[in-house]
């Protein structure tokens, strides 16, 4: 975790209990998150449409939230001035006595909570979070609940209320860091799974942890998303919110389905490129003044067995149009290499040994390999700090790539570049490969 202070308080949670009370006549679960607090926060649950109450300190909430401070504040709003007149009335009819009963508290309504689902976060999450807003530890988190889903969830609150770097301590220190290494550590041998992975992209996002935010949009490009299949984009389409981690902000939604859809694309100019050159009239074969036309067919018999063996290519008649099936490749980016990698080396006979499509394409996808490996994922610097230059989806339009085995590849570390880049690391290369409209494969002459 980032070196940042930690700045957790000492404060030990005073351990009341939800308890019932009731408000008009109906009974409601409050839960006392400052015993002595001055207000009652509401939060209704839009499904059940049953409402739970967090009595709280108006002037804790204030000091660490400029939301708060601005829905409190005297003269600023609606509530703010509701709650001052409540307030004067209280401290008249209890001059007294100790303090108010806290049905007779000022009430404040918080209609939304933040990017998150319909079902409101639980009772539990929104206590922790209010109490880390009072400057107490969070409490022991029991076994069945996920440190993920919770964190993010935190830390969904903090974003809407303003109060990240009030709770994002907590994320990065203490019992929920322990909580959370002990998952990131046990997951690492566990299979791909999408919403883990997204919960920690967004935990790595709002806390600055850049090495989370690399290795799961990472995870996301290389093994792809359920919400990037266009017909569940359909479906999605007028339906209600999800969470926050299922439609990530600022942009990084699209950019890390952009990125993917880019690998494809430069992943399939490959097989276009060949196809192209093989049925051409140009000859391919390369054995110099033997060269035969026998060999460039039998390569190309070969080739389009080979692709469609692999499931990359479908051939298809174009004297009916069916549309276009444009279904992108769903799975695994790193296994789509290695089944390229498998192509075999045919040869028409044993002179023609160097005329295939393997010779052809191993260094081309080794090349690809690298790049993918080193830039798929975001920098999460370089989103941070420079994101219009750093952006695929930014990319200047209409270019070609032109790839040869014995061009200079290139490097991280032009010297020019990457004093132009916030983290150093030239990002161009990769975002020049393969965010290109065309590609030129030429194998060396
Ligand atoms: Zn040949
Ligand atoms: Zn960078």
């Amino acid at each position: 975790m980032p070196a940042e202070p930690p700045e957790i308080s000492n404060l030990q949670l005073e351990d009341e209990p939800t308890r019932v009370i009731y408000c008009n006549g109906h009974a409601v679960l409050l839960t006392p998150v400052s015993k002595d607090g001055d207000i009652v926060i509401e939060v209704r649950d839009p499904s059940t449409l049953q409402f739970s109450f967090f009595q709280v300190d108006s002037q804790c909430l204030s000091r660490v939230s400029p939301y708060f401070e601005t829905l409190f504040h005297p003269t600023k709003f609606h509530e703010g001035a509701t709650l001052s007149e409540a307030r004067l009335h209280l401290h008249e009819s209890h001059k007294n006595s100790e303090r108010a009963a806290v049905e007779s508290l000022p009430r404040v309504t918080l209609e939304e909570l933040g990017h998150l689902t319909s079902t409101r976060p639980s009772d539990r999450v929104v206590a922790d979070f209010l109490r880390l807003l009072h400057g107490y530890d969070l409490p022991d988190l029991p076994k069945e609940i996920s440190a993920l889903k919770y964190a993010a969830t935190l830390l969904i609150l903090a974003d809407r209320f303003q109060t990240i770097s009030t709770v994002a301590p907590h994320v990065q220190h203490g019992k929920l860091a322990q909580a959370l290494d002990r998952k990131l550590k046990a997951s690492k041998t566990l299979q791909f799974n999408e919403e883990r992975e997204r919960q920690k992209l967004l935990i790595g996002l709002m806390i600055g942890h850049f090495p989370l935010v690399q290795r799961s949009s990472k995870a996301l490009i290389i093994n792809g998303s359920t919400m990037w299949d266009p017909e569940e984009e359909e479906e999605q389409d007028g339906e209600e919110d999800v969470d926050m981690w299922w439609d990530l902000p600022n942009g990084l939604e699209t950019e890390l389905r952009y990125r993917r859809e880019c690998i494809l694309r430069t992943l399939n100019s490959i097989q276009t490129y060949f196809l192209k050159q093989f049925t051409s009239k140009q000859r391919q074969c390369r054995l110099g003044y033997d060269s035969s036309a026998q060999c460039d067919s039998f390569q190309l018999g070969e080739m389009v067995r080979f692709f469609v063996r692999i499931g990359t290519l479908r051939l298809q008649g174009n004297i009916y149009d069916h549309g276009e099936g444009a279904d992108a490749h769903p799975g695994n980016l790193d296994r789509l290499l290695e089944s390229l990698r498998q192509c075999p080396s045919y040869q028409i006979d044993r002179n023609h040994s160097h005329c295939g499509l393997r010779t052809l394409i191993l260094p081309i996808l080794s090349y690809l390999e690298l790049w993918i490996s080193l830039e798929a994922q975001i920098c999460a610097r370089c989103w941070k700090d420079d994101r219009a230059n750093y952006s695929w989806l930014s990319a200047p339009p209409s270019r070609t790539y032109k790839f040869q085995v014995s061009a200079p590849r290139g490097s991280r570390k032009n010297k020019s570049a990457t004093s132009r880049t916030p983290c150093g690391t030239d990002h161009g290369v990769a975002k020049h490969i393969f965010t290109a409209e065309t590609h030129e494969w030429k194998p060396d002459a």
